[in-house]
């Protein structure tokens, strides 16, 4: 790698952040000669924001980006100072891994993944221009004049594109902190006529550790057993710190209030609209006006650095009036700032002009993937360069696509909500986006998704003889628990409350009870003792939730009928009598690929579908008359 002599490629991909990183790495598992162009090298695999990966939802994605072979998993594992699973005491579909990383450690095992793939060349450059022949991007031109071609492009360019950093009234041009935007590249896509809109961002000021007061703060440790993101790993590797914890006051929120209309999200700097699920803390003043004091978590960005991110309290406020409200935190009093906070303001592309394989519809060899489709977050980002960058790969190989349902996971949740009904506001993944989530847990995400990418041949011979092994002992434990049945009597002697009602229990069927547990089995026979703990939490799920998986399955499969009815390119929405003018142009503009698709179009109704079903018919009557 690391040389720019070839200049004929598979797969190009720009953008060596999240999102570049998955696709580049996700087409050359699969064969593609992939080229990963990005502005320097130091920045592949840069944290922009939090040094945290997963947490409720995110942590779903990150599984699923694993057990599809993908990078984050493994790289969180390698660089993992604290590791919590959150909603712990809630269900398990809705715990979410989380892990708090050293920033340099993360890049460094990115970077590693990268250099180690077989058939990535990194080159550093500003891509400035798309080649295209008629209507299809053939592929890059670098600011030195450089050109690539290749029969498919990745584009992952982040916050970059026209990228505005504002801090108070302060305004300049900026990709991230310390780096340029993308704006010729910006202008250049312009030219395709995609509809894009502007969305912002912010992050909070960095604080020098060795001038926080940790004896006046809290502290959060990690997990005593860690759950890791890979099923490939099996413990942390770094030293594992605790995160302080501290709060904000009325104080606080006083100078915040006082100052708002110098915030540039407050003060009308700037027009792209922010996450609502990560608030700046002039939102959280405002929003939630009763609230006399905010969390704070202090936390470290690495082992040998004593830059601490504080957690929840992203701005856009001068940094004379970061200075003066974050010294007015407990602990924080003669705090000194490393970097100020700042938000950011940059295009994005509607991603409704995408396919499920995240291809451009309207510009063939073209696909786009991270925060540049409206998302925010390093797991969304690397979820969607999974996808793209597999179907790149795929479509220059010659190989049909490759699409995610909303039944089998997060990703194709993700993928299918941007693509039916766009964004917005920054887009990111909870729990409660998935209707299927109590089958698609974290925990199983290697059973949903390994065999596919052993199937399309993303997984590497490691991985695949990992989860064969694991299947089989799996599959070996449920039938031992299914075999032997007992009368309740025999359970009733074993400690186990049961009803008298003469029925025989196995022991599968015991663990549908909510307060039985693996664990209580061994009563019943003691060799289960030996059964490795990540089989024995899994069976335990499968079997609490047994009923109510049964239940969505079937709702899948009436799902999956939907699915099957597709809907032909082109299909003659407007001469369907009845449809009204508003649901036409939407699914003139989307082109839902199938009755099911078309259904979770926004404002979709019963009738319409039926109408769409109707003309479908007379269409299929017409052809076979
Ligand atoms: P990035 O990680 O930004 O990577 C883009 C890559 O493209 C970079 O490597 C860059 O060098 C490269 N590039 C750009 N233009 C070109 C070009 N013309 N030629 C070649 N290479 C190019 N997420 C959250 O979940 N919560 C938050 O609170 C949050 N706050 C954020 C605050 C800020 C200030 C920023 C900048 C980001 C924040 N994020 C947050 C978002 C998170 O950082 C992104 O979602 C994630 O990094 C997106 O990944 P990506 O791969 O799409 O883009």
């Amino acid at each position: 790698m690391f040389h720019v002599k070839q200049t004929d490629f598979d797969v190009v991909v720009i953008g060596g952040g999240h999102a570049g990183v998955e696709a580049a790495h996700a087409a050359s598992r699969i064969g593609a000669r992939t080229a990963l162009v990005t502005l320097t090298l130091d920045g592949i695999g840069v944290m922009s924001c939090n040094p945290a990966i997963g947490g409720l939802g995110k942590g779903h994605l990150v599984r699923e980006i694993d057990a599809l072979d993908g990078v984050m998993a493994r790289a969180a594992d390698q660089a993992g100072i604290q590791f919590r699973l959150l909603n712990r005491r809630k269900g398990p579909a809705v715990q979410g891994p989380r892990a708090q990383a050293d920033r340099k450690l993360y890049k460094k095992a990115v970077q590693l993944a990268v250099s180690q793939a077989k058939g990535i060349t990194v080159i550093v450059g500003e891509v400035t221009d798309l080649l295209t022949d008629r209507n299809r991007v053939t592929g890059i031109r670098t600011a030195q004049g450089d050109d690539l071609t290749a029969a498919a492009v990745v584009l992952t360019t982040g916050t970059f594109l026209r990228g505005v950093i504002h801090i108070g009234d302060i305004r300049r041009e900026g990709g991230r902190w310390g780096d340029k935007p993308s704006v010729r590249l910006a202008e250049r896509l312009d030219d395709f006529g995609l509809s894009r809109g502007r969305l912002k961002t912010g992050t909070p000021p960095r604080l020098d550790g060795r001038t926080i007061d940790w004896s006046r703060v809290g502290s959060q440790p990690g997990d005593e057993t860690p759950t890791m993101f890979s099923f490939m790993s099996s413990g942390p590797v770094a030293r594992q710190i605790s995160c302080g914890i501290t709060h904000t006051n009325t104080k606080t929120h006083d100078i915040i209030r006082e100052n708002l209309e110098r915030s540039a999200m407050y003060g009308g700097m700037i027009d792209g609209v922010g996450p609502r699920y990560c608030p700046s803390i002039e939102d959280k003043i405002v929003r939630f006006a009763d609230k006399e004091s905010h969390q704070v978590f202090l936390e470290p960005e690495g082992l040998d650095d004593d830059t601490i991110y504080p957690n929840g309290i992203s701005t856009s406020l001068p940094e004379a009036v970061q200075h003066k409200y974050v010294r007015s935190i407990v602990g924080l009093e003669n705090v000194e700032i490393l970097q100020p906070g700042y938000a950011i303001e940059y295009d994005y592309i509607d991603p409704q002009s995408l396919d499920l394989c995240l291809a451009v519809k309207d510009v063939s060899g073209l696909y786009l993937a991270g925060q540049i489709n409206g998302t925010t977050g390093y797991e969304e980002a690397g979820a969607q360069g999974l996808v793209a960058g597999l179907n790149a790969g795929r479509a220059a190989l010659g190989q049909d696509p490759v699409t995610f349902s909303r039944s089998s996971s997060y990703i194709g949740v993700l993928i299918d909500d941007l693509v039916t009904r766009g964004v917005n506001e920054p887009y990111r993944m909870f729990t409660s986006r998935a209707e299927y989530r109590l089958s698609l847990r974290a925990d199983n995400a290697d059973q949903r998704l390994t065999p596919l990418g052993i199937e399309i041949g993303c997984v590497g011979q490691d991985r695949e003889s990992v989860f064969l092994s694991k299947q089989e002992v799996l599959e070996r434990t449920k039938t031992k628990l299914r075999e032997t049945q007992f009368t309740p009597k025999l359970l009733r002697d074993n400690g186990f409350s049961v009803k008298e009602d003469g029925k025989k229990r196995s022991m599968l069927d015991l663990l549908a009870f909510p307060d039985i547990t693996f664990s209580d089995l061994y009563r019943l026979d003691a060799s289960l003792k030996g059964v490795p703990a990540d089989i024995q939490e899994q069976v335990g799920r499968d079997a609490l939730y047994f009923t109510y998986i049964e239940r969505q399955q079937r709702e899948i499969a009436a799902v999956s009928r939907d699915e099957n009815h597709v809907i032909p390119d082109g299909f003659d929405y407007p001469g369907l009598a009845g449809l009204s003018n508003e649901l036409t142009e939407k699914l003139v503009k989307i082109q839902p690929r199938s009755l099911g698709h078309a259904s979770r179009i926004e404002g979709m109704t019963p009738a319409a579908l039926t109408l769409i079903l109707a003309g479908l018919r007379r269409m299929q009557r017409k052809k076979s008359a």
